[in-house]
């Protein structure tokens, strides 16, 4: 009777669509995908947990997007092209509403970026939600963290600190005009993944990473796993008009460099690339904005607009430092 227990009806219903991608998708004890010649197989994996990663009462739609979205953007990190998806859900009851927003938000994601969601695991538990991301990259053509080089410029895509301000906001920390929650909350809960650009950086970018734990952190990485040390100046780091507002509290400017979750790329790159990295986001309609340089030594510096150290508290999200 297994064919007919819960669980696979769940599955059935909300999880089964066609995997385009995939030789065999969900149904059988694996999945069976094809893997172009010539390509690396990128993997990544990201856990979301309710009261960790979102609030408890997050629209499940916004969830599904956000799952998906995180591992997509790992994708874009590394330059690869994302093919296939895994789903672990463990769920505390089976609530049909609450799965087909989440499969709504999950599957709109997955159709816009031409990925198979090839199978996953179903459990019963507190919630949470673990997605693996499954690409191809042109065999060592990734983009690395360990490539920066001193006189590399730095580079983020688009804003940086609204999705922090949207939490800091909820928190009770600042207070956002009225008419600024929903655009920052879009920000938090349905990020846009530059799969796009990570591609077109390859050749182009010395070393990548996406910011989900915030510039300083995510940056510090890079610095870490390529020997070199960055200096970034904190007002070429590129706000939206909503942040533009609070940069000048303490509290909006270590939203700016150290909130988490934009999921913005971060790259470093040779001067003379600046021009083929300008035509880029003409292309591709993203803003990309110089921040700093790579430099000898190590560790993040940020400058002020006097050319003096600027302290921020908070060094982005660890899950595992003490308060
Ligand atoms: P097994 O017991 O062999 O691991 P399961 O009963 O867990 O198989 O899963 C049956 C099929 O459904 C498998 O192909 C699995 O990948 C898929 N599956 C299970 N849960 C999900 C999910 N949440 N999303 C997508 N596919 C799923
Ligand atoms: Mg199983």
């Amino acid at each position: 009777m297994a064919n007919s227990s819960p669980e696979f009806e769940l599955i059935k219903r909300h999880f089964t669509r066609p995997a385009a991608n995939a030789v065999l998708g969900v149904g059988d004890d694996c999945a069976l995908v094809d893997v172009t010649n010539g390509m690396d197989l990128a993997v990544s994996t990201d856990t979301m947990v309710s009261g960790t990663h979102f609030f408890p009462d997050v629209n499940p739609e916004n969830l599904g997007h956000k799952a998906l979205a995180v591992n997509l953007s790992d994708m874009a990190a590394m330059g690869a092209m994302p093919y296939w998806a895994m789903l672990a859900l463990t769920l505390p009851n089976v609530d049909h509403a609450w799965l087909a927003a989440f499969a709504k938000g999950f599957f709109d994601l997955a159709e816009e970026f031409n990925v198979s969601l090839v199978g996953g695991d179903t459990t019963r538990g507190p919630l949470s939600l673990t997605v693996t991301i499954m690409g191809e990259v042109p065999a060592g053509a990734a983009l690395r963290r360990s490539g920066a080089k001193a006189g590399n410029d730095i580079w983020v895509s688009g804003y940086l600190g609204d999705a922090a301000l949207a939490v800091a906001h909820r928190k009770g920390l600042i207070r956002l005009d009225e008419a600024d929650v929903p655009e920052t909350l879009m920000r938090l809960y349905e990020p846009i993944p530059r799969v796009q650009l990570g591609q077109a950086l390859r050749g182009l970018a010395t070393a990548a990473i996406d910011i989900s734990d915030g510039l300083l952190a995510d940056l510090g990485h890079i610095c870490r796993l390529s020997g070199v040390g960055a200096t970034v100046e904190i007002e070429r780091v590129p706000v939206s008009a909503i942040a533009a507002k609070h940069v000048d509290t303490d509290a909006g400017r270590t939203a700016v460099v150290s909130g988490g979750d934009d999921y913005e790329l971060c790259f470093t790159a040779h001067p003379n690339s600046r021009e083929s990295i300008d035509d880029l986001q003409n292309m591709l309609g993203v803003p990309l904005r110089r921040i700093g340089q790579v430099r000898r030594g190590k560790g993040v510096s940020l400058l002020g607009p006097d050319g003096k150290a600027v302290k921020v508290d908070g060094r982005g999200y660890d899950h595992f430092s003490s308060p």
